[in-house]
């Protein structure tokens, strides 16, 4: 006989209540069975606590909900069409709610006596308070008053909700129910039990109960905190078996010893000692190696902190191994750089490096992918061409993929698959607050190098207006004269880049006009590589005093004579990109700064920007904010895609969750890395529900 289909595995439409016109509303949002009900959270709640009399209100306080009754309305039409509403709270007192887009719809949307939550940040007309275009939800004009302690579950939902009838008051009837005649229906807690002990979790049950009608303000709190952890465990849980089984991929071992090649490097061809945190990093790299798995290590390193030479190290431990190593750059003029420092540095060596890239010559290409094959050249550095099939290695243990945020899985994969696996080490200069690296990156190992070259100054930054662009030029010039280099970077944006570039090539003109005899030279995008290639290196070498640019230098360029970074519409930057630039000068012993030019007429944000700008250079704090900012979805991207969905929790907001989600995870995946055990059946059965059944089969990878 077949097993009876759970209950709530039952589709909307087929249960009373629903139909299948608020079924399908629903189901637009991803709800299309009882269970995804019961996982359709509140947003907010309304209790005592969370609401505010109009009485109370401060002029510029902050953003409150009020409740209240409809009193009068009023569709305005003379001058700028709008709809007025009159809200009248329990005391008393009143406020307008303003509405001047969509007055057709909203004017029809209330009916007189109607209670209604308002939400958002009040403006004070004198003795007017009024709310423009507020946040509302409806509340039952019957129901229990706020005073008598109910916490009141306010459901996302919004015009499409409404019209199918499934205004809040009706969710919460529909879920009441649900509850009532069907909760001991709801599966039992599938998490084992000694992880719901441990980390003192409500009952899986109880929770979803208890975050639609909470009892009290506490019960709300334990059923957030146990919803949470859940989704931040199957995160968790999918990052630990697929670490799991790639670690079953042996790897080439090395020794963890220094070897001939490495030691020299060290001591006699670099000028300068490695920072505490470079030869942690180091560690790291060689236990890693001779572990005897596959290493998969990201070094998360701020601008400046030294990942180049950290990268060049494991490369030779591979080749004091007889391994070979190569180096993945995701630009040309980055590869050039390292092509650079490579020949600096291998050259005491003994050594041999090849600089693949694309566009060059058959035959000199020819001949590279000879020496690389027949292993004549130890080490290769290039762009993507050096992932093209046709590139075969004599013997390669390790790879470096360098800034690897601008690299997608797919080509880390396509590295990977040369040779005999290599050991992978991951360099990325965008700092990632501890939280997302443990999501984004949580099956990989992570160090932090949060240490800069001793000697360094930090650099200061400053933030002007057009008005005074003439100070800006005079310490502009100040610096030329002090044999200092300087960037001028102007944004680009692509829908409008032949625009943007107006703007560049004009403030070049205008540059080379007012800094004679001082060189300025100019680079952008739409030139040749070859061009820009010249154009660097004109300024590396101090041909040239000034480079005009477009956001191309933006990663990883290293001219330690450059001190000064001046970024025209600083406004129109990103906070990564603002960080990034900045991270081009402070890089010599000399004190550097960042003029940021922006435009007066700026956002909230963009002025946030600026401001977090001008108070630190910590990389980190500067990506916490920007996530904060940018919120987790936005900033993720397309990298998430995968990965199972965060309605509760926050990774940023939850860092605490995340943590002990993560420790519990990582440790039900060591006892059971298939997870087989019969006693695990029902965690099993929750993850595949919550990665859409692909969970385990990204397990078996590897
Ligand atoms: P990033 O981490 O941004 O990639 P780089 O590897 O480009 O940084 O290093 C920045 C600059 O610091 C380079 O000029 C490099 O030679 C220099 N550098 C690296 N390590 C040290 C050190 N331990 N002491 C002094 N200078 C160093
Ligand atoms: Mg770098």
């Amino acid at each position: 006989m077949e097993a009876a289909r759970p209950y709530f595995d039952t589709p909307l439409a087929e249960l009373p209540g629903f139909g299948p016109k608020r079924a399908d509303v629903l189901a637009k949002t991803g709800i299309v069975t009882a269970r995804d009900l019961l996982h359709f959270y509140p947003r907010r709640y309304l209790d005592r606590s969370t609401t505010t009399l109009v009485a109370d209100l401060r002029p510029d306080g902050p953003a409150v909900t009020i409740v209240g009754t409809v009193r009068a309305m009023n569709t305005v039409v003379g001058g700028k069409m709008r709809f007025e509403l009159l809200l009248e709270d329990e005391r008393g007192g009143t406020i307008k709610g303003v509405w001047f887009h969509g007055v057709q719809w909203i004017s029809r949307s209330f009916k007189k006596g109607e209670r209604l939550a308002f939400h958002g940040k009040p403006q004070a007309f004198g003795s007017t308070w009024s709310l423009t275009h507020p946040d509302f939800d409806r509340l039952d004009a019957d129901g229990p008053a706020l005073d008598t302690g109910r916490i009141i579950p306010l459901y996302p939902g919004g015009q499409a909700f409404d019209r199918a009838g499934l205004s809040n008051r009706i969710l919460r009837r529909l879920l009441y129910t649900l509850f009532k005649e069907h909760g001991l229906e709801i599966e039992a807690d599938p998490m084992p039990p000694e992880i719901v002990q441990r980390y003192r979790l409500l009952d899986a049950r109880v929770a979803l109960r208890a975050v639609h009608f909470p009892k009290s303000a506490d019960e709300l709190d334990a059923a957030r905190r146990r919803l949470k952890f859940d989704e931040l465990f199957h995160l968790q849980l999918l990052l630990a078996l697929t670490k799991g089984a790639r670690e079953h991929v042996p790897g080439a071992v090395l020794s963890v010893e220094k070897g001939p090649l490495l030691q020299s490097f060290l001591t006699d061809v670099l000028p300068f000692r490695f920072t505490g945190a470079q030869d942690r990093a180091l560690d790291d790299v060689l236990a890693d190696v001779s572990s005897g798995r596959q290493m998969n290590r990201l070094v998360q390193g701020d601008v400046g902190s030294g990942k180049t030479v950290v990268a060049v190290a494991a490369m030779l431990h591979a080749v004091d191994h007889g391994y070979q190593g190569a180096f993945l750059a995701p630009t040309e003029i980055l590869s050039e750089q390292h092509a650079a420092n490579l020949a600096r540095y291998l050259e005491p060596l003994g050594l041999q490096h090849r600089l693949l890239l694309g566009g060059q010559r058959k035959k000199l290409r020819a001949e590279y992918l000879d020496d690389l094959a027949n292993g004549r050249a130890q080490i290769a550095v290039g762009t993507h061409a050096l992932l093209e099939e046709t590139v075969v290695f004599q013997n390669l243990g390790l790879a470096v993929v360098d800034e690897q945020h601008r690299f997608g899985v797919m080509q880390r994969a396509a590295m990977f698959a040369k040779g005999e696996r290599p050991h992978m080490l991951l360099m990325t200069a965008t700092p990632i607050p501890r939280s997302l690296a443990l999501t984004l990156y949580g099956d990989l190992d992570v160090t932090v190098m949060n240490e800069r070259p001793a000697g360094r100054k930090p650099i200061q930054t400053r933030v002007f207006s057009e008005k005074r662009r003439g100070e800006v030029m005079e310490f502009l010039k100040h610096q030329l004269r002090e044999g200092r280099q300087a960037y001028v970077v102007y944004p680009l944006v692509e829908e409008s880049e032949k625009l943007d570039l107006k703007d560049a090539v004009s403030g070049y003109e205008q540059l080379q006009a007012e800094l004679r005899p001082y060189k300025v030279d100019l680079v952008h995008g739409q030139m040749f590589a070859y061009e820009k290639d010249e154009a660097m290196q004109r300024f590396k070498s101090g041909e040239t005093d000034v480079l005009v640019a477009t956001t191309v230098i933006e990663v990883g360029v290293d001219v330690p004579n450059a001190t000064v970074m001046l970024i025209e519409h600083a406004e129109r930057f990103g906070l990564s990109q603002l960080h990034q630039l900045r991270g081009r000068v402070g890089r010599g012993g000399e004190q550097s700064y960042c003029l940021l030019m922006a435009d007066v007429k700026r956002t909230r944000e963009a002025e946030e920007r600026l401001e977090i700008m001008a108070d630190t250079d910590d990389g980190f704090r500067i990506s916490e904010f920007d996530l904060r900012q940018r919120g987790a979805g936005d900033f993720f991207g397309t990298r998430q895609s995968g990965l199972p969905d965060l309605k509760i929790a926050d990774v940023v907001q939850d860092l605490d969750v995340l943590q002990q989600a993560r420790e519990a995870a990582f440790a039900l995946a060591a006892v059971d890395p298939r997870l087989s055990h019969p006693q695990h059946a029902a965690i099993r059965t929750a993850f595949q529900r919550a990665t859409k059944g692909k969970g385990l089969g990204y397990a078996q990878v590897g």
